[in-house]
């Protein structure tokens, strides 16, 4: 049997290598990286997680494009995009290998969860280490997006400028320093709810530990035709709030315009997430997880949080 600090099987990893053209695939249940390497001891390095549905990548742009910001940011000087997307497809192919999906007619959805890895390296080291890793999607995920889930607000401690003021905070920058997010989802499960939604010291809405916020509000009129005109907005807080610009969110936001939609980037307070006709987190893995509670209050009715639910779905499959 497995130990359990061993990752199952189906975990494949992929070094970025100039010796290999796809990718040195390595073996996950071995060591692989230094016990020296930055981003073992500091934190200091980057990452991306994306979902590959059916075998392809989805908005593998967007996370490429994401990751080079990132990078630059920490000083980190990272591979060419085609050496991280032939990675990438070794890394699938070779989960796929040894985890096939189920056949065709089966229930199980056909998820790989990707992450692209950089490193600063150990100390010294002339250039940062840079790997994939394709694994399952975790359970509560999926089912999260279906029962939807509960949310408290937590305030983050920082203004919603500080980001401008001080760059070195690197907050629209996604490292591998995650370990407040995590105390912040651990201090929700300890409290009842299943994650969390930042606020700042202004008392912003700013987004979750490992999604974006997204609002959407109906507003009805008279259509000067004896009928009725509805208005349908999505909002997401401000883009330089000290956030993470999400992929998912800036994707959805494109198919939800071409369906008609209005768009609003906040700023956003607490009570209009509580006067929101449905809410979401949304993220690359998870995608839209509905949010049934905030801080014990019932957001918008079941059936809206689930009609919108299933609009916004519908639109974010048509997404590559
Ligand atoms: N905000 C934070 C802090 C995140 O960690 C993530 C994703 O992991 C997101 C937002 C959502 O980003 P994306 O939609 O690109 O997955």
């Amino acid at each position: 049997m497995t130990p359990a600090s061993v990752p199952s099987p189906a975990t494949v990893l992929v070094f970025l290598d100039p010796a290999f053209d796809g990718g040195r695939v390595a073996d996950a249940s071995k060591p692989q990286l230094m016990a020296t390497d930055l981003g073992a001891t500091r934190g200091d390095g980057v990452f991306e997680s994306l979902l590959a549905v059916g075998g392809r990548p989805r908005k593998i742009q967007a996370h490429l494009t994401r990751l080079a910001g990132s990078a630059r940011l920490l000083e980190l000087d990272i591979p060419a995009e085609d050496a991280w997307r032939r990675a990438v497809e070794t890394a699938i192919g070779e989960y796929r290998r040894q985890d096939p999906p189920a056949a065709a007619g089966g229930t199980a959805e056909d998820e790989v969860v990707v992450k692209l890895l950089v490193t600063r390296g150990p100390e010294g080291a002339s250039a940062p280490t840079c790997w994939v890793q394709a694994s399952a999607p975790a359970a509560a995920g999926r089912r999260q997006r279906e029962t939807g889930i509960d949310v408290i607000l937590l305030d983050r401690g920082y203004d919603s400028e500080v980001g401008e003021r001080a760059p070195w905070l690197l907050l629209g920058a996604k490292t591998l320093s995650y370990a407040v997010n995590m105390a912040a989802l651990r201090y929700a499960h300890q409290h009842g709810a299943d994650d969390v939604i930042f606020t700042s010291a202004d008392g912003r809405v700013l987004e979750g530990p490992t999604s974006t916020v997204l609002l959407a509000h109906l507003e009805t009129s008279d259509d000067g035709a004896g009928g009725v005109r509805t208005v349908r907005r999505l909002i997401t807080p401000q883009l330089d709030s000290g956030i993470l610009p999400g992929t998912s969110q800036g994707a959805l936001f494109t198919a939800a315009k071409a369906a008609g939609w209005e768009l609003g980037y906040g700023p956003l307070e607490p009570k209009d997430l509580l006067d929101a006709d449905a809410v979401w987190l949304i993220s690359s893995i998870r995608l839209l997880a509905p949010v049934n509670h905030i801080d014990g209050q019932e957001i918008g009715t079941p059936e809206l949080r689930q009609q919108l639910t299933a609009e916004l779905n519908a639109l974010f499959a048509t997404i590559e």
